[in-house]
């Protein structure tokens, strides 16, 4: 299959590091180059041959991010260079991920490729809350919106639409999460809905804050990304079925620190994934 350079774009899925997919974990044990994000567990990189190169192309301290365009030249680079090539990702590639602008640069380039769907955040990590994001009864749909351009005009969202809609599921949306319980209230959506915020949902470092449409803003004022926010009556459900503990005291995977040294002199100067 890989007898000329090959791009797998992989979901690495939320948090918890075995949440990768078979097909997933198989493309890392093969990969000769890993060019991974911010929200990919560390331990996941362990997983790629001891030969293979690791590159952090997400936000790191002391450097720029790469551009959209940087990561598309090195994956076609990388695969004209015959090696086979695994874009890591959070959560499911074509989620919020660019997935779909590096497949487009890549089918441009004429490079062979996959895409190994990942689990989302947008599901797991209301599911690890103890949230079903559909309930019979209680939610036929669910929406996964971006909160990143909450409030701002140009690319502003259908609030009016949104209010009407079953369960909504925020993603990139703590930092707007003032402005995005105001238009939904302003909209028609009752005060008393469920809302909850998880924070590093499928980790030992998860935190949940609960609360109403009117109260959630206060209550999560003090959560920082990543966190997944949830509205609409589903997250009551959590009261009955939240099974998931936190292991507080367990050595904290994810998010990243800052740097992580990896074993000495074997990669030296590269970084492992940082929030
Ligand atoms: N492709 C990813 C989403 C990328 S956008 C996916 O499918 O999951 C990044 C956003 O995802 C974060 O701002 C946060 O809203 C959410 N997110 C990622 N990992 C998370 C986690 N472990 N817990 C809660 N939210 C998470």
């Amino acid at each position: 299959m890989f007898r000329s350079g090959f791009v797998s774009i992989v979901g690495a899925g939320p948090g918890d590091p075995e949440l990768i997919t078979v097909r997933g974990l198989k493309r890392l044990q093969q990969a000769d180059v890993v060019a991974y994000d911010r929200l990919v567990h560390p331990d996941l990189l362990d997983e790629a041959p001891l030969y293979a190169e690791r590159i952090n192309v997400g936000k790191a301290p002391g450097r720029q991010p790469y551009s959209q365009e940087a990561i598309n030249a090195l994956l076609i680079g990388e695969a004209r260079c015959r090696r086979r090539v695994v874009r890591l990702k959070g959560g499911d590639p074509f989620v919020f991920g660019r997935g779909g602008e590096e497949c487009q640069a890549l089918a441009a380039a004429g490079i062979p490729f996959e895409v190994v769907p990942g689990v989302t955040s947008a599901i797991a990590a209301p599911a690890y809350a103890g949230i079903p994001v559909t309930q019979r009864q209680v939610a036929r749909s669910f929406t996964v919106v971006t909160g990143h351009t909450a409030g701002h005009a140009a690319a502003d969202l259908d609030w009016g639409a949104l209010a009407r809609l079953d369960t909504l599921v925020f993603l990139m949306g703590v930092g707007n999460l003032p402005e995005i319980s105001r238009q939904l209230l302003a909209h028609g959506r009752p005060p008393a809905t469920p809302a909850a915020v998880v924070r590093c949902g499928a980790t030992d470092l998860q935190e949940v804050v609960q609360g109403t449409l009117a109260t959630i803003s206060d209550a999560a004022a003090h959560v920082r990304p990543p966190a997944t926010i949830v509205i609409g009556p589903v997250v009551d459900l959590r009261r009955e079925i939240a099974w998931f503990e936190p292991d507080a005291a367990a050595p904290a995977g994810f998010p990243a620190p800052m740097t992580t040294p990896l074993p000495a002199g074997l990669f030296a100067g590269v970084e492992v994934a940082t929030l």
